[in-house]
């Protein structure tokens, strides 16, 4: 009978806990033991009281609660292999075999690369002494599952990520608050909403509030974009319109890479076509609250399917990502999905906007 590990690391999204309830409860319910290590890796490196054997009744209620209830961390101790050698010790000494992470792309990183070296961890613990032979004999294989959980939607392979939507229906109440005031007032706001590298939410706020200019940095504006914002602004206004809303991903920017900020698109308004002008930071309450019905959903299939990926999974299958695509759940190819990942970014830093754009929908 399997031993399976959750845990939740990097950024925490709504939804990470419905996750986390999941998993323990479909390990139980197939008859095996359920931990959870808190605070993300830094758990697996400390050991402990901090990899908890979890029970039915632990994970009550967690399906509608923000953040996530075992903690998150950055943890630089596992990005080096002493670390991941400690962690590995941990997981022997509490019989851990298997370990499904609920993460963003760096967290999913570090899983396969511990997944990876596990043989040559185990290894090592024998030849230092700290374990005997026969003591490692059951765990010369690790089976990693990931989860993606992020507000961004920023992974690759897959049409949502655990916590999106929760978000994007804080961001949405959010503008529709502001809209109040902005009407009332006759005034224009700039919102900025999170996304370094992927304007997701941006682009989908936008489209839901009726926001009149949107900038994502997978698709920056032209060359013009000062002139073509205020005419479009400017034609909005004279078709009667008493508010203004842009909504600017954090990681935006023109087609030369330089930033653009709330606060530059602000003076503009302002100074060229004369509104009334605030900038809205939203900041962490996009990332608050209790998650919405499908991140529930998402969570809780995606849960179940992860175990029941670590149950079938042989020592020669790829580490999976569970995945949604086209409403069903799916497992992918683990380290393909972050490779594809990344290359968004790439094209990015390349000015390839095209290939950027269409990146995180490739095969
Ligand atoms: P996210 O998972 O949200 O992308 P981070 O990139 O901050 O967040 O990663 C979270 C944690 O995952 C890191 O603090 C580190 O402990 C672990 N991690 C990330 N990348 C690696 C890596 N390449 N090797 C080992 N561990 C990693």
């Amino acid at each position: 009978k399997k031993r399976i590990a959750v845990l939740t690391s990097g950024g925490d999204s709504p939804g990470m806990s419905a996750a986390v309830r999941a998993v323990v409860r479909q390990t139980l319910a197939s008859g095996c033991t359920a931990f959870a290590v808190y605070e993300g890796y830094q758990g697996l490196v400390d050991g402990g009281d901090m990899i908890k054997e979890m029970q039915w009744e632990d994970v009550r209620g967690w399906i509608s609660e923000g953040g996530t209830l075992i903690g998150t961390a950055r943890c630089k101790a596992f990005m080096e292999r002493p670390g991941r050698l400690t962690a590995a010790n941990n997981m022997i000494e509490k019989g851990i075999d298997a370990l499904v992470i609920c993460g963003g792309d760096g967290s999913l990183t570090g899983a396969d690369k511990f997944r990876s070296e596990w043989p040559s961890l185990v290894e090592e613990l024998v030849s230092s002494g700290k374990r005997k032979a026969h003591e490692v004999e059951a765990y010369r294989h690790l089976n990693i599952v990931g989860l993606v959980g992020s507000i961004d939607n920023d992974l690759s392979s897959t049409d949502a990520t655990i916590g999106c939507y929760s978000s994007l229906q804080r961001i949405c109440q959010s503008i529709d608050y502001i809209d109040a005031t902005a009407l009332s007032h006759q005034r224009a706001f700039v919102i900025e909403v999170m996304g370094r590298h992927c304007g997701w939410l941006a682009l989908m706020a936008g489209v839901t509030c009726g926001a009149d200019f949107i900038f994502i940095p997978e698709n920056p504006p032209s060359e013009q974009w000062e002139e073509e914002m205020c005419t479009i602004i400017k034609k909005h206004r004279a078709m009667g319109k008493r508010k203004t809303i842009v909504v600017v991903a954090e990681g935006a920017h023109d087609r030369s890479l330089k930033p653009i900020s709330p606060l530059m698109v602000k003076d503009l308004l302002s100074d060229k076509v004369g509104l009334d002008t605030r900038v809205t930071t939203l900041g962490h309450v996009q990332r608050g609250g209790p998650p919405c019905a499908y991140d529930r959903m998402l969570a809780t299939l995606q849960g179940v399917e992860a175990v029941n990926a670590v149950l079938e999974a042989t020592p020669e299958t790829p580490s999976p990502v569970i995945c949604m695509v086209e409403n069903k759940i799916v497992r992918k190819d683990l380290m393909q999905a972050i490779k594809l990942t990344k290359q968004v970014a790439e094209h990015i830093e390349k000015k390839d906007f095209d290939s950027a754009m269409k990146g995180r929908d490739a095969e």
